[in-house]
């Protein structure tokens, strides 16, 4: 990597280059997104590099946390695969350039519509159900899939700190459970008389879930595949699907928990997953990219409300809707910065960092102590690489924010290539629904 490496240093190189070359401007683009390139090679690197060189393992990056088709291309360069939930995913996917035999369809409630698109194109599709498995049976007609078709248990080894992200719970709507005992045999029935099915998926959640706690879960999946296998009386299954849902560091730069520390967990609760009988597809997200963007937007107006000083910013629940909607569970680092992109030093006050948004509830952060924010003057928001401005929310017809890709060239000259252009935001940005009028806009400046 060129250019700083220090990661705070090296925002500030970016977003100072960026107000410099008129990216973020206080009249004209007042918030945008940026993805450090550079950064995200590295992770790729440092993901390949923690699985052993003597297992076979496609990464499969997860198109939620970011499917900005330039974002997956970028990622598909870099020999990863793509793991899609929904036609829309899929389409972004192919879009971006990924082989079918690299994209993993995953989604509890596939339409028949979208089955029959990647069973044609030879994706690889992981079951979620009993009937999701008899519309596969009906699809195929009994004719032998090209795709790679496996099952996605759900080992109900309990869920994390946030029961919205925890997948693998007792009663979790994803993939088959494995301890309901009639389940487990109904399962193991459905493998023995579809010798198609091979391969077993697990994902047991996001953020919030302990890696002991993920590791068992893939435990679970490999003894199932084990069990498969010994009914068999052969390798049926040759493949295990261990997710995604690395935890992210969201209060600090330093990458923790690191790939090679869950691989490590990995090797030791479930040591035949790296025995050379399985194929492994992991699906990480947010731990490959939330750590390598960030958004910076303009302070429009500062005030103070009950002794309470509050900067209103251009960044709020559009494009940090789950830090505003659950702020307990998804706290964001802040960092101030001036004009001209230089970070400010000044002493601490506490503040409120509110969003443009009509509903008081529109607030990046509550009471945090940051240097005094002033009109003008810009803050950032680390860490939002996955899940933030890639998903925008369209409430009160905010605009989509603009997003760059970014490099470092070695002369450290900051290279910006435009991933998705900001939507006009008198252009009635969302959806603005059936009208004949075209949307009036403002015809010039008012100036006495
Ligand atoms: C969301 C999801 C992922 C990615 O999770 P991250 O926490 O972003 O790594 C992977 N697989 C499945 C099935 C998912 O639903």
């Amino acid at each position: 990597m060129t250019g700083l490496t220090d990661p705070t240093d090296r925002r500030e190189q970016i977003l100072r280059a960026a107000v410099q070359q008129g990216l973020l401007d206080p009249d004209r683009s007042l918030l945008a997104g940026f993805i450090d390139l550079d950064g995200v090679a590295g992770t790729v690197g440092s993901l390949r590099a923690a699985f052993p060189g003597s297992v076979s393992a496609l990464h499969a990056f997860a198109a939620k946390a970011n499917s900005l088709v330039p974002v997956l291309a970028e990622l598909e360069r870099h020999g990863m695969g793509c793991e899609v939930a929904t036609g829309g995913e899929l389409a972004r996917a192919l879009a971006a350039g990924f082989p079918p035999e690299r994209i993993v369809f995953d989604s509890p409630v596939k339409h028949r519509r979208d089955l029959e698109w990647a069973l044609d194109l030879g994706v690889t599709i992981n079951v979620d159900s009993f009937q999701e498995l008899a519309r596969v049976d009906s699809i195929l007609a009994g004719l032998a899939p090209v795709s790679q078709i496996g099952v996605r248990v759900n080992s109900q080894v309990g869920g994390g700190t946030i029961a919205a992200m925890s997948t693998a719970t007792r009663t979790s709507k994803f993939g088959i459970p494995l301890s309901d005992p009639e389940s487990r045999r109904e399962l193991l029935r459905a493998f023995r008389e579809r010798p198609w099915l091979t391969w077993v998926h697990t994902h047991a959640g996001s953020q919030g879930c302990p890696l002991d706690l993920m590791a068992q879960g893939v435990a679970e999946a490999v003894a199932f595949a084990e069990e498969v296998n010994r009914a068999a009386g052969g390798p049926q299954v040759t493949g295990i699907d261990i997710g995604g849902g690395l935890p992210v560091n969201f209060a600090g730069d330093e990458v923790t928990p690191d790939f090679a520390t869950y691989v490590a967990l990995l090797a030791e609760h479930a040591p035949d997953l790296f025995s050379g009988r399985y194929a492994i597809v992991t699906e990480f997200g947010r731990s490959i990219l939330a750590k390598n963007g960030f958004l910076a937007a303009y302070v429009e107006y500062t005030k103070t409300a009950g002794g309470r000083p509050i900067a209103l910013t251009h960044a709020g629940v559009q494009v940090a809707t789950r830090t505003v909607f659950a702020p307990e569970s998804w706290p964001l680092r802040i960092t101030a910065h001036d004009p001209s992109g230089l970070a400010k030093h000044g002493s601490p006050v506490r503040q409120d960092i509110a969003g443009p948004a009509c509903f008081s509830g529109d607030l990046l952060a509550r009471d945090r102590a940051l240097p005094r924010l002033e009109q003008g003057d810009i803050v950032l928001l680390p860490d939002t690489g996955a899940y933030y401005f890639s998903t925008p929310f369209h409430y009160n017809s905010l605009p989509e924010p603009a997003v760059y890709g970014v490099r470092v060239g070695a002369d450290d000259r900051v290279a910006f290539d435009l991933f998705r252009p900001a939507q006009d935001p008198y252009e009635v940005s969302a959806r603005p629904g059936r009208t004949t009028v075209p949307a009036p806009r403002p015809s010039g400046l008012v100036r006495r």
